[in-house]
């Protein structure tokens, strides 16, 4: 593999996979370089639905390896909701601050004890010729009550990180690089490439 395309138009997800595969000398690429990227419908069950769906049908049109990631919040309390349905948890727009003024309705009257969720992402990997594999990173954690801190996105005001005692909102982007639900999926592709690729066989 020389060349690999990342299934994104967001630059942050772009420079994490840039720095993962700069050193390995393989070229990345993303859809911000495509002149008419193929819009693919998310309409999976499942994170891992959507990755290999978005993987597969980019990669089959461009010919190369594509990378894929889909990700989201699942809540113990509501059975794993938002889930899949994460970036549109409160209605068709994409929306943050009323994603995160729905979850804590939700959640009304839920004692902190109950309150346990996880960021999950799933990262699929489509190879020419191959099956394509998925793998699934999660970083575990509890919803506040209330929102704090001004960093990240999406659901990071709500999200509190025990290991850090604080909420992921709070975290500097390289704190959050460290343990996020990405850089955990990141690191089971590394996993995957020392036990395979650096073996001389394939991903
Ligand atoms: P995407 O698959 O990365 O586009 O994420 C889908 C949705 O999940 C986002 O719009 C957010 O609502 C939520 N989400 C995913 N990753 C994060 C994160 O790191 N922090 C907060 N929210 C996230």
């Amino acid at each position: 593999m020389s060349e690999v395309l990342i299934a994104t138009k967001n630059p942050g997800k772009v420079r994490e996979f840039e720095a993962f595969f700069a050193g390995r000398g393989i070229r990345v690429s993303s859809l911000l370089d495509l002149e008419e990227p193929q819009d693919v419908v998310e309409d999976g069950e499942t994170f891992e639905d959507n990755a290999v769906k978005k993987a597969e049908a980019i990669g089959k049109a461009a010919g190369i390896p594509v990378i894929a990631d889909d990700s989201g919040l699942e809540v113990d309390a509501l059975n794993g909701a938002p889930g899949v349905y994460s970036a549109r948890y409160a209605g068709n727009e994409k929306n943050d601050d009323a994603n995160n003024a729905k979850l804590l309705r939700e959640l009304k009257g839920v004692p902190q004890e109950k309150r346990t969720a996880r960021f999950v992402c799933a990262l699929a990997v489509y190879m020419p010729g191959n099956k394509s594999f998925v793998l699934r990173g999660t970083c575990e954690g509890l919803i506040a009550e209330d929102q704090k801190g001004e960093h990240g996105f999406g659901y990071d005001p709500l999200f509190y990180v025990p290991s850090k005692g604080r909420m992921m909102a709070e975290l500097t982007r390289e704190e959050k690089n460290t343990l996020s639900h990405r850089a955990r999926a990141l690191q089971l592709l590394e996993q995957k490439w020392e036990e395979t690729v650096d073996k001389g066989g394939a991903l």
